[in-house]
């Protein structure tokens, strides 16, 4: 195929991963063109040029009609799996209730565990195909998919053969983690020493179990008040990587821990949130390769005085670090799957440019799921993953803030979504 009339090609070809000024280099070709073979790119350039290509004679033709063609969005930060919504607590939130009096009422990630553990895993896989669907449609076409809302072995073994079954049955790549230390369960509280006993399931049940079937490709913990300590997280992660699976953190979300050193120090993939970070975790950051992945949806879902204290993107991009940006996708802090809303929010919240935002949910994030080789740019060999926007600017995507201008998504050389 080849596919012609981009007003923007915007490829990502050149430094991986992107840090400080390179964030902002998107490397677009006007009037861009580039051809599909078996599900890889071919070739890429402008479309007098690609005319003349050998592999053009042929082929046949999609016109994208002056749209604007981006890599499609990797999405590096979900809780794809979940039973019910929690729009309930949305509306005691707007009513005062902090994230952390709901948790402690019961709401929260523990209602979530209620639900999950009583539904099958035939309902899960329907819920999250929907999604699937819905993210496709805003341009998404590479995922990673948390478990968490298990937090026993049957329940966090189902959450990740579900994973498995949706990356095998539908168009979306999915990436697995493990999230049993996401809070600690309800029949583990009570007890002094009961976070260190689920502690322990974890590490001689679950993750060897997870490992004999390779069903997650990296562990995160929930590293904050009220969820896990740094040396608890310390004893999951180090367990999981001999195991063979890479780390990832939910870091300094709510408070101070310690968190982010903790994933410089265990070389960790990615570092999530980063909100209460300080300048020493900052420089922790910039010298190292884990992924600062802000979550932009959380802050503004959450309200309050979450609204206001945002993860101090200018300062991590201007040290250097590797910044990138996801939904976090859940249905109690953030629920939206629309990546072009977190690039929205990401220029005006966090006072990233559009270009680095772009940047961001793209090859910084497919970096940090370690498949930088064939997804995030648009470059010969790699994966036919992009997606067409009803825009002659790429900044217009961002500006329209809210709206979907998504109009056509593309994963491994195949229309997934169309609107023409
Ligand atoms: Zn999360």
């Amino acid at each position: 195929v080849l596919i012609e009339n981009c007003a923007e090609l915007v490829t990502l070809r050149g430094a991986v991963p992107r840090r400080g000024r390179e964030l902002a280099e998107l490397e677009i070709i006007r009037d861009g063109a580039l051809i599909v073979r078996g599900g890889m790119i071919a070739a890429v350039g402008t479309r007098k040029e690609l005319r003349r290509h050998g592999f053009a004679r042929g082929a046949r033709r999609m016109d994208l009609g002056g749209r604007v063609v981006l890599p499609g969005f990797v999405d590096s930060h979900t809780h794809l799996v979940f039973a019910a919504c929690r729009a309930d607590e949305y509306e005691k939130k707007i009513a005062g209730a902090s994230y952390e009096e709901i948790a402690r009422a019961g709401g929260g990630i523990v209602s979530s565990v209620a639900k999950l553990r009583a539904a099958s895993a035939k309902e899960l896989r329907a819920r999250a195909l929907g999604f699937l669907r819905r993210f496709a449609e805003h341009g998404t076409t590479t995922l990673e998919a948390k478990s968490g809302y298990g937090l026993d072995t049957k329940s966090e073994l189902m959450t990740l053969a579900v994973n498995r079954e949706l990356a095998q049955s539908q168009p979306l790549e999915i990436v697995s983690t493990f999230l049993g230390a996401h809070v600690v369960p309800p029949e583990f509280r009570g007890e002094e020493n009961g976070a260190d006993e689920y502690v322990s399931l974890i590490c001689k049940e679950m993750l060897p179990k997870i490992a004999a079937k390779k069903l997650a490709d990296f562990c995160d913990v929930f590293c904050d008040r009220g969820a896990f300590t740094v040396a608890q997280a310390r004893k999951v992660l180090e367990t999981a990587q001999k195991l063979g699976m890479p780390s990832r953190l939910h870091a300094e979300q709510l408070a101070h821990t310690g968190a982010t050193k903790l994933a410089v120090e265990l070389g960790a993939a990615s570092a999530d949130h980063l909100e209460q970070i300080d300048d020493a975790d900052i420089q922790a950051l910039a010298g190292s390769n884990t992924v600062a992945t802000l979550l932009p949806g959380c802050s503004l879902h959450l309200g309050g005085e979450h609204a206001t204290h945002c993860a101090p993107a200018r300062k991590l991009i201007e040290a250097g670090t590797i910044v990138a940006l996801a939904t976090d996708f859940n249905p109690g802090t953030s629920p939206t799957l629309s990546m072009s809303m977190i690039l929205s929010l990401a220029c005006s919240h966090l006072r990233m440019t559009p270009a680095e935002a772009i940047a961001a949910a793209t090859i910084n994030a497919a970096y940090s799921l370690q498949r930088a080789d064939h997804i995030g740019s648009l470059e010969v060999g790699k994966s036919a993953d992009l997606a067409a926007f009803d825009v002659a600017d790429y900044r217009e995507i961002p500006y329209y803030f809210g709206v979907n201008l998504c109009s056509m998504t593309m994963k491994r050389g195949k229309v997934i979504y169309s609107r023409y």
